[in-house]
């Protein structure tokens, strides 16, 4: 049973015992029945007061990951680092669940329309979706966010830009603490693993990503939805790397 699900089962408790209250019932006879239930139910899931002190310690810590990423987009937005702020016609920080399973990150924001901007718009956010639905996963499910939070058209950000916007991102990761970071296009994954080999070579297995409390993270590269769209034969390679990252965030 879930913490949400005890969560629940201590309010509806509550509810019938005050709606017991109501209709004048003062006390329960304490059968042998309810005995041995209360006998079991404490052995499982400890006591009304643990449970309720265990679930508030989780939700301040969900709690205080807001507060950091809202600290973080705050950030970013007053952010002059570097060159991309000068043509900057938007910054977009990332958004999903604090405490997300899967963190998706990709390459710069775009927009399109007089939609928010995002990581990834149009035909590749619904590429994405698509791609997330196949491992019974939705957008809100996961993390998503860029190495490069500003956008200043469609130019490539270059790799002093990348280099500053980093820290954004690494606090981001540190914050969710994810169980797997699925990196998509080439900057992104070159980026995240400091290196320089090709998406080839480094998409099509698990990587080991250091987040800043040192703690490692399995970290999949794969292909950008830009790419496949562009490219729809490489759809089978990222559906073999998706079908890993599945079974990861099972485990
Ligand atoms: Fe700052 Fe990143 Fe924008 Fe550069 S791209 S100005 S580092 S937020």
């Amino acid at each position: 049973m879930s913490k949400q699900d005890v969560n629940e089962m201590i309010q509806n408790i509550r509810g019938l015992v005050q709606f017991h209250q109501e209709l004048g019932v003062d006390g329960y006879p304490k059968t042998t029945g309810l005995v041995n239930f209360l006998r079991r139910d404490t052995k499982k899931t400890g006591s009304p007061e643990n449970n309720a002190g265990h679930l508030s310690s989780d939700a301040k810590k969900r709690t205080a990951k807001k507060e950091i990423l809202i600290d973080v987009h705050d950030d970013v937005q007053k952010c002059r680092s570097c060159n991309l702020h000068e043509n900057m016609i938007y910054k977009a920080c990332g958004q999903g669940p604090e405490n997300a399973k899967l963190f998706i990150v990709g390459e710069w924001p775009s927009m399109e329309g007089n939609e928010a901007p995002d990581p990834f718009k149009g035909d590749e956010g619904e590429l994405l979706t698509r791609m997330l639905g196949a491992i019974d996963m939705k957008q809100g499910d996961v993390f998503i966010t860029s190495i490069v939070k500003c956008c200043a058209g469609d130019s490539t950000p270059d790799q002093a830009a990348i280099r500053s916007c980093l820290p954004f991102l690494f606090r981001q990761i540190e914050t969710v603490s994810p169980k797997v970071i699925f990196s998509l296009g080439l900057l992104a994954a070159q980026a995240l693993l400091n290196s320089k080999e090709s998406l080839l070579r480094l998409r099509g297995r698990f990587h080991t990503f250091k987040s800043l409390s040192g703690t490692n993270i399995p970290l999949m590269p794969s292909f950008h939805p830009s790419f496949l769209l562009k490219n729809p034969d490489m759809k089978k390679g990222s559906w073999d790397d998706l079908r890993m990252i599945q079974k990861m965030c099972r485990k």
